[in-house]
């Protein structure tokens, strides 16, 4: 059997591996910080920095193709990597999605709704935005921002000195705030030959900034599923992208907006686990190994939770519902904010 080498020890990488096992494949993780969820299911793994040469040597050596569950890999470590192994997805799909500022351009480019948006690195730049914006207005740092963290409101044009104050002089970004009426993802696969398979769009509820819940079926109609899927199947065209991707709506009475796109496996797809045979972790796989993907069709409703923080002390109730599949991360600290799990709630599909 062949190995899979793994950007990032996280829970993703923790059900990637997982899914890779069950396929017959081994995962090694490379992975900076000590004890990663991932470390205690894969076959291998690499703790070291990212700039650590001769590890990543050792690790490209040891693997035979590469991915990731985090999408901040510094560019000289994947320079390094990409001249002994194929990294899937590509490196195109990485630099785009690094960057909102990129990101949004790409979008755009692509003929796709995004939240009016420009970039800013001064006082006066953010002035001019917000004059082309209006309020309320999001100003977000560009790079290394998740759930939420690195970006904040503005309602007035009054506090955006604040607001740019809270950047720390990091590169940002500022887009109008979208009148959304609710929030889908769609996890869309893209195979080596080339096939494309989506999931059914999920709908998403944030708390804090944090993704609380995914229900399936989202709220849509017909039209709308089918506008969400073709456009993250021309996402992935576009990307010759190859394993599965996130791509975040909105849905607002003028159509779709796009709000942000991951290149990898996506918190809104783990409902899969228990609605659909072939579940987003095993697509990945397969897609990366050059196997045929699964169709994604869901075989029942599913509402996934995430277990956040102390949301874990709920657990011996939760193990008192019946249809409730508990996915843990492992993880042996408890800290506010921090991803120690889901459940995905399961029945019966009502149409
Ligand atoms: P993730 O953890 O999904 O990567 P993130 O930190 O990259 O999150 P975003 O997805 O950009 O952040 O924003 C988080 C949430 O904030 C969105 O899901 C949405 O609820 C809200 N939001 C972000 N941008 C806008 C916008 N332009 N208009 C309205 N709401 C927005
Ligand atoms: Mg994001
Ligand atoms: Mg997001």
């Amino acid at each position: 059997g062949s190995t899979i080498g793994i950007l990032g020890g996280g829970q993703l990488g923790r059900m990637l591996s997982v899914a890779a096992a069950r396929l017959g494949y081994r995962t090694h993780i490379y992975e900076p910080g000590a004890n990663p969820p991932a470390g205690h299911v894969a076959a291998a793994v690499t703790t070291a920095p990212y700039e650590d040469e001769a590890a990543l040597t050792r690790f490209a050596g040891a693997v035979d193709v590469i991915t990731y569950e985090f999408e901040n890999v510094p560019t000289s470590a994947l320079d390094l990597l990409e001249a002994h192994r194929p990294i899937r997805p590509g490196r195109e799909a990485l630099r785009i999605s690094q960057d909102r500022l990129t990101e949004k351009q790409f979008l755009r480019d692509l003929g796709l709704a995004t939240a009016p948006f420009a970039p800013v690195g001064t006082a006066a730049e953010l002035d001019s935005a917000i004059a082309a914006t209006g309020t309320p207005a999001i100003l977000k740092t560009r790079r290394f921002g998740y759930d939420g963290k690195g970006q904040v409101r503005i309602d007035a044009p009054a506090v955006a000195g604040a607001a740019l104050d809270d950047m720390a002089g990091a590169p940002a970004i500022l887009e109008g705030f979208v009148d959304f009426s609710h929030e889908i993802s769609v996890i869309a696969a893209r195979g080596l030959s080339g096939d494309v398979a989506c999931f059914d769009p999920g709908e998403n509820v944030h708390e804090g900034g944090i993704l609380r819940t995914t229900t399936v079926p989202a709220r849509l109609g017909p039209a709308q599923r089918t506008d969400a899927v073709l456009l993250a199947a021309s996402v992935l065209n576009r990307l010759d992208y190859v394993g599965v991707m996130g791509v975040e709506l909105f849905v607002t009475p003028q159509g779709l907006v796009v709000n942000e796109i991951a290149p990898r496996v996506h918190n809104s797809g783990h409902w899969t686990q228990n609605g659909c045979a072939v579940d987003q972790f095993e697509q990945h796989i397969r897609a990366i190994a050059g196997l045929p993907l699964g169709d994604g069709k869901r075989h029942c409703d599913v509402v996934m939770e995430n277990l956040i923080g102390d949301d874990i002390n709920r657990l011996p109730a939760l193990l008192q519902e019946p249809q409730c599949a508990l996915h843990l991360y492992g993880k042996a600290e408890v800290k506010p904010g921090r991803k120690m799990g889901h459940v995905n709630r399961v029945q019966p599909a009502q149409k």
